[in-house]
């Protein structure tokens, strides 16, 4: 027996420098939508309080009250417990070290919470009201500061053993390749997430020829991940070696999701994404040679469809799927 709720349920989403809330309607629909800086340094109560807040002001200005909330979903860096909404040790939150944020969360605003994996939650969002409605099998990869993952396998999030599963930054496709910060090697987030392009691309004007990069950043430190899209549209021949290798690893990395998974759709969302077609042509391209025919002939490489509101919209179908689960 499922307990149904209508909604509306409140959506938060935790980056690792902005905070977001919003009510949204059981159809998806985003009433209201608010936005703060986070600044990751004051630590878990600071941000706490800061989102408490925030979702108290979009609840207000939704016109609603607080007891009209059905649930609150939240997005959040993992590695966390969907379960008990511990937060572990948030990679990309310094110092968020086993903290319970679905009981601060419920003490402070005396609603329900739901905590998931902001990657995970962005699959249901995705799966729900974004690119992925009306399909069972999804994949949803961020590929921004870092890259994240979630599963939708026969029509439900796949959350693994302990919640985290769907880690596709974090497939190992060099074996011997960079070292990853999450202590693995070779993982395509150690080449191919914002923050490593511009990396890999620093370490390449070390060693080659002059390159439009740096008239494009100024200084080394400065080049970022665009300015590399930039540059290789252009014809920078530095920036367009960083640019393919940047393809060939995602590729690799969605060709073995594809394999492992026999997805209808791979949804990719992210600040990396801003690039458009210099990303998904050869992407598809080349992830589509690289994954099994059988799999790849079924498959499609599309991008996200919620945009800045994914962590918020996720959030709340967090809220939604799991107010309405059965008991
Ligand atoms: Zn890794």
């Amino acid at each position: 027996v499922s307990a149904r709720v209508a909604g509306p349920v409140l959506g938060l989403d935790i980056g690792g420098t902005k905070l977001a809330a919003g009510v949204v309607s059981a159809d998806g629909k985003v009433v209201s939508w608010e936005r703060a800086p986070s600044v990751a340094a004051e630590g878990p109560e600071r941000v706490i309080a800061r989102l408490v807040d925030l979702g108290r002001l979009s609840v207000r200005r939704a016109g609603l009250r607080m007891e009209d909330i059905g649930g609150v979903g939240v997005a959040c860096g993992g590695p966390l417990d969907p379960e008990t909404g511990v937060i572990i040790n948030a990679l990309n939150n310094p110092g968020w070290v086993n903290v319970p944020l679905k009981s601060m969360l419920e003490a402070a605003l005396g609603r329900p919470a739901y905590v998931e994996n902001d990657a995970n939650a962005a699959a249901l969002g995705e799966h729900r009201y974004g690119a992925g409605r009306g399909t069972d099998n999804l994949v949803y990869i961020t590929v921004s500061t870092g890259i994240g993952g979630g599963l939708i396998l026969d029509g439900e999030l796949f959350r693994g053993e302990n919640g985290n599963a769907g880690e596709i930054g974090h497939l190992q496709v060099a074996y011997q390749g960079r070292a990853c910060h999450c202590g693995g090697q070779g993982c395509v987030e150690a080449y191919a997430s914002g923050t490593n392009i511009a990396q890999r691309a620093r370490e390449a004007l070390v060693s080659e020829e002059p390159s439009v990069l740096l008239e494009l950043a100024g200084t080394p430190d400065r080049i970022t991940a665009e300015a590399v899209a930039d540059a290789a549209r252009r014809g920078d021949p530095v920036a367009a070696r960083i640019w393919d290798e940047t393809i060939e690893v995602l590729a690799a990395g969605v060709a073995s999701t594809v394999n492992a998974f026999n997805p209808r759709l791979v949804v990719i969302g992210g600040g990396v994404t801003g690039a458009g077609d210099l990303l998904f042509e050869p992407l598809r391209r080349r992830a589509i040679a690289r994954a099994m025919p059988p799999l790849a002939a079924v498959v499609r490489i599309v991008p996200a469809e919620l945009g800045e509101r994914t962590g918020v919209i996720g959030a709340a179908a967090v809220a939604l799927t799991r107010v309405s689960a059965p008991a």
